[in-house]
């Protein structure tokens, strides 16, 4: 299962387990972005807000087994500092990156641990790792999702399921532009001069730590381009900047 599979990271995962041979089903709000990722690898897309409790629920209630969740559903809003940060935006990345990947677990628990080798498999994020200046509401919630994959991976001892924080630095997705409220030029701004990830090589990980044998649990796995060395250490055409921004 795939949660935030509609674009981005979860979207090229759904890419590769489907060539790993994984029978999945992707969720997401945006439906037609679903389908069209659906649809070419034959999987199946169902509705999803992991902000809602009922709509995770019925999210999983057809699924009677899953072998792998990757939960990607997540974004940031802005880049306001403490001094003035907007309520409704710290709330909405809480909700979305830490509650939401709670309440995918929590449901899915029962067959995650019924399965023959359950994983769960969290996309966080180096803002977990390196909190930067206009990034504390995003910083705090990847750091949460830190603090719960390490609660779980410990809850999890002796059921056999594994559990992997997969976190990217700059990668070319809609992030960006979710971000900065649908503004293609700072979005852009982001990725200036320099290389970021791909999607594709961030999914490429989370396949690889999916197919190690069922013994093997890689716990965290940091991915950044070669172009960036922190969060906001970024080499832009041939200069080294610190850019005040952000992964
Ligand atoms: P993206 O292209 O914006 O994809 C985000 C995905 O999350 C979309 O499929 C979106 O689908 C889904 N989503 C958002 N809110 C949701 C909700 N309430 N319920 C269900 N699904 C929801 O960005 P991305 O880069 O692939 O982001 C994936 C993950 O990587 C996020 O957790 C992000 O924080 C993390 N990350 C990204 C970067 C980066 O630079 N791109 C770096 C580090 C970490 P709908 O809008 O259709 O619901």
């Amino acid at each position: 299962m795939v949660a935030g599979a509609s674009s981005g990271i979860g979207a090229a995962t759904a890419g590769v387990l489907s060539r790993a041979g994984y029978s999945l089903v992707l969720g997401a709000r945006r439906m037609d972005r679903l389908h069209s990722v659906a649809a070419p690898l034959g999987a199946k897309a169902i509705p999803l807000d992991v902000t809602d409790r009922d709509s995770v629920a019925s999210f999983c209630v057809d699924v009677p087994k899953c072998d792998l969740l990757v939960n990607s559903a997540g974004c940031a809003l802005g880049l306001s500092e403490v001094a003035d940060a907007d309520d409704a935006e710290w709330r909405w990345m809480y909700e979305v990156n830490v509650l939401g990947t709670m309440r995918m677990i929590r449901t899915l628990s029962p067959a995650l641990k019924t399965a023959p080798a359950g994983h769960v498999i969290l996309v966080g994020s180096i803002a977990g790792y390196q909190p930067y200046a206009g990034g504390a509401g995003y910083n705090a919630a990847k750091f949460a999702v830190r603090g719960v994959a390490g609660a779980l991976r410990q809850e999890l001892l002796g059921t056999g399921v594994r559990l992997t924080e997969i976190a990217p630095g700059h990668v070319r997705t809609e992030f960006a532009l979710v971000r900065f409220g649908g503004d293609r030029s700072r979005a852009d701004a982001v990725y200036a001069g320099m290389t970021p990830l791909a999607a594709e090589d961030v999914a490429e990980a989370i396949g690889w730590a999916a197919s190690r044998p069922s013994h093997v649990n890689v716990d965290h796995l940091r991915i950044q381009s070669v172009d960036q060395a922190t969060t906001t250490l970024v080499h832009r055409e041939g200069s080294q900047e610190s850019t005040g921004a952000w992964s």
